[in-house]
């Protein structure tokens, strides 16, 4: 049997941190062994050692961390796998171009993954966004996301990996954004031509997609050389 990788949840009292931290004691692959939240109190499971974003340099021995926190407490976790040697599991959206630079660099020295979505449902639309991008030359193309309230950054990381794909396939996309109510993601990809439209659309139900996805990620992406990773390496 293979040993159990040990996990550093990063974000953990947050929506998805939760969704880990619950996913993960299911699992037999996998332990954590720290829980870091922006101050300790926050909810987080029994049993689980709790650390302060202040603490951050106190956590014990792991072997990924897994980051699902704020763009702003972003570096911070970063720099610690780069110091400790061990790999970084991120879905943190809202990253500016020095933290993205930054994930490259680290990169030599550590494996990393860093990604807008970790469903399977996201990457098998950003493929058909490609496509139909590449076969409706001169179509508008328009990504309107929809998320829960107390979502931060817009548009969503995952709008942004979906333009990236529409790019590629030629199209110049604009986005839209709603906040409201408890979503947890609705991204509708819409290519309008003259006298008629293609609509491609994806909507989340549940965290627990994203969150099994990171967790499985971890667990491919432990041991591995420094290098940055996507997902569809590791599925
Ligand atoms: P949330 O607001 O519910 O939780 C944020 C977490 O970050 C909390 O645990 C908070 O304590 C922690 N935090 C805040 N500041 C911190 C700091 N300075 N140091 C350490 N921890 C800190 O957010 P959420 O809904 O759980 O989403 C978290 C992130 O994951 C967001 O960036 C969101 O866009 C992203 N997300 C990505 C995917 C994906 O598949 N890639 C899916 C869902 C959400």
């Amino acid at each position: 049997m293979s040993a159990s990788i040990r996990l550093l949840i990063h974000g953990a009292s947050g929506r998805m941190g939760q969704a880990l931290l619950r996913l993960c004691a299911e699992r037999d692959d996998c332990s954590i062994v720290g829980a870091v939240s922006r101050k300790v109190g926050q909810r987080v499971i029994d049993g689980i050692p709790q650390f302060a974003s202040s603490e951050l340099h106190g956590v014990p021995d792991f072997d990924v961390a897994v980051d699902f926190s704020l763009a702003e407490a972003f570096d911070p976790i970063l720099a610690l796998c780069v110091e400790r040697g061990t790999a970084l599991v991120s879905g943190t959206t809202g990253l500016d171009e020095s933290q993205r630079a930054a994930i490259v660099r680290a990169a030599d020295r550590i494996p990393v993954l860093w990604a807008a979505n970790f469903s399977l449902g996201v990457a098998v639309l950003s493929e058909l966004v490609e496509r139909a991008a590449a076969a409706l030359p001169g179509w508008d193309c328009d990504i309107v996301e929809s998320h829960h309230s107390g979502k931060k950054d817009d548009p969503s990381g995952t709008a942004l990996a979906l333009g990236e794909s529409a790019q590629q396939g030629g199209a110049q996309p604009r986005y839209a954004s709603l906040r409201a109510g408890d979503i947890v993601g609705e991204h509708l990809v819409q290519f309008a031509g003259v006298g008629e439209r293609v609509e491609l659309i994806h909507r989340a139900t549940s965290r627990d997609i994203f969150a099994r996805g990171a967790l499985h990620a971890a667990a491919r992406l432990s041991g591995r050389p420094p290098g940055i990773y996507r997902l569809r390496d590791l599925l």
